[in-house]
């Protein structure tokens, strides 16, 4: 199977009630380990890169290894950008390969996300890539970008059905009081706001900034309408934390395969979990 886009796998998700996840890779050994956990789950997976990921990688290496990963595994597998900040570097995506694109023009004005999110959608709807945009704007630190906390705006609900139409969206971020990075104070989810954006678009609604937020909050926001999961940070921490470890219990160890396999391995086992607590296992 190849690369495939949003389309099918997150209104299947939608529809039935349940979540896909979309995983943040950095290097070989994160998306290999997100796909093989998607594999032994046998759930479809989202695996996406940032703009500064791109940066320090490449859009051609992932989609490469992306792509191998597709053919190699028999299960729906979006090659998605996220939190993707400019025209160019959709195009870039597209062109080397990515399936599924983000374009955040959350901290634009209203009128300019508009502009600049139907702009992508054209091209991207063109040769068949889906896009997500986002409407409010998600607290704490993506990529390079920081929102403060109370600058922070939840998506005005009433917006919503004006955005979708106006961009031709295939799926909506919405800001409901999730946070990037890492949770300080307790986790306060806005589940009225949800419940009421859901009534009122048929598209798929996508949780930011899910690390930290407890198990009942998730499935709740699930119930409610979100069929699109992030996960960065949580991957992160478990991938450095097994390094740690290796280099703590032997300081001399100088061979990557042995130190990245057990970052490898300790993302492989946070991802399985993350499938089963988001309905998707089986539904490749
Ligand atoms: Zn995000």
């Amino acid at each position: 199977m190849g690369l495939v886009n949003s389309v099918f796998v997150l209104r299947d998700a939608m529809i039935n009630g349940y979540a896909v996840g979309a995983f943040n890779v950095y290097n070989i050994e994160t998306l290999k380990a997100v796909v093989r956990a998607a594999h032994e789950k046998q759930s479809p997976v989202i695996l996406q890169t940032t703009p500064s990921t791109i940066k320090h990688i490449g859009e051609d290496f992932f989609a490469a290894a992306a792509k191998a990963a597709a053919a190699k595994y028999n299960i729906p597998i979006i090659l998605h950008l996220d939190h993707g900040n400019s025209f160019e570097l959709a195009v870039k995506c597209i062109r080397a390969g990515y399936t599924s694109i983000m374009i955040d023009g959350s901290h634009l004005p209203y009128e300019e996300n508009i502009v600049l999110t139907k702009k992508v959608v054209e091209l991207a709807h063109s040769v068949g890539v889906t896009v997500e945009a986002e409407l409010g704007s998600i607290a704490g630190v993506e990529d390079d970008m920081y929102v403060n906390e109370d600058k922070s705006t939840f998506t005005d609900p009433e917006m919503v059905p004006h955005f979708v139409e106006k961009t031709g969206v295939d799926t909506l971020a919405i800001a409901i009081g999730t946070a990037h990075g890492l949770y300080k104070g307790e986790v306060k989810l806005d589940f009225d706001r949800l419940k009421k954006i859901h009534n009122l678009v048929d598209v798929p609604l996508v949780l930011h900034g899910a690390s930290g937020v407890p198990d009942g909050h998730i499935r709740k926001a699930i119930e409610l309408g979100i069929s699109k999961i992030n996960i960065a940070t949580e991957l992160k921490v478990a991938f450095a934390n097994a390094i740690k470890r290796v280099f703590k219990e032997n300081p001399e160890e100088n061979d990557p395969r042995k130190y990245f396999s057990a970052g490898e391995k300790e993302v492989v086992d946070v991802v399985k979990k993350k499938i089963t607590l988001f309905g998707s296992g089986g539904k490749a």
